[in-house]
């Protein structure tokens, strides 16, 4: 572990160092990650997203007094907000998809940079701080296909900017799920998620947390880590992706 630790580690400083192309457009980026300052600010964002799930409630519904989509006024999710610094769209889906299964850690570095940038802004504005950093775990089956724990990786990036514990040991997941999205309908999810995770009682020292995760499609992940969180005494969780997937609404 400590082992990958320094080795990300170098890779970011190596990142710095030799900042290279954007991966956007090619050309030599001007900024210390593989973005370029021109392209970083023209990534696709949630538009008027929803102050609890983090979904766009569309441009018409951008100038309601409540800043929820219907949605959550009806049932809202678990957890008490959720931000991604995009919307999972082009290029973030192909960006995200080269920081997962391409081995591109660098982009990882530059999209988390990002969001811990987000986490520390919002913040800024909105008191109090989480006082941890967790991240939805990686099933060890999982882990050892693809090589690397992005979620991890991105709560480490994140816990460093934020200067806050990583406690993304206290999580596990205690049986492999399927993916999420391959389930057809919300029960189906939730049936996937039944006693997935395992949440170390030492999390409950810690009322509020900021839940970390890569991509955010329907929620059914987070919100059932949540609810394990919430078992052990964690009152509040935020829950903070590189990307919010607009796609699907959650079911
Ligand atoms: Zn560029
Ligand atoms: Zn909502």
């Amino acid at each position: 572990m400590i082992i990958h630790q320094l080795r990300h580690t170098l890779l970011e400083g190596l990142a710095v160092a030799l900042s290279g192309q954007c991966c956007c457009c090619g050309l030599d980026s001007d900024s210390p990650y593989p973005l370029c300052s021109h392209c970083l600010p023209a990534l696709p964002t949630v538009v008027a997203p929803c102050s609890r799930c983090g979904l766009s409630r569309g441009r018409e519904e951008a100038h309601d007094a409540t800043t929820l989509c219907g949605a959550c006024l009806i049932r809202p999710p678990p957890f008490t907000l959720c931000r991604g610094s995009f919307a999972y769209a082009v290029p973030i889906d192909s960006l995200v998809s080269d920081f997962k299964f391409h081995d591109r850690e660098d982009i990882g570095a530059a999209l988390s940079a990002c969001l811990a940038q987000q986490v520390k802004a919002f913040y800024a504005n909105s008191p109090p701080y989480p006082s941890a950093v967790v991240a939805v775990p990686l099933h060890p089956r999982r882990l050892r296909q693809r090589g690397f724990d992005q979620a991890g990786e991105i709560a480490n990036v994140v816990a460093r900017h934020a200067k806050l514990p990583n406690l993304s040991r206290l999580i596990r997941r205690a049986r492999y799920t399927k993916a999420q999205t391959e389930m057809p309908s919300a029960k189906a999810r939730k049936a996937n998620l039944a006693g997935a995770f395992t949440v170390n009682p030492k999390m409950g020292e810690h009322r509020h947390v900021a839940l970390i995760d890569d991509v955010v499609t329907t929620a059914a992940t987070v919100g059932e880590v949540t609810l394990m969180l919430n078992e052990k005494g964690v009152e509040r969780v935020d829950v903070w992706c590189l990307a919010r997937a607009e796609a699907q609404r959650r079911g």
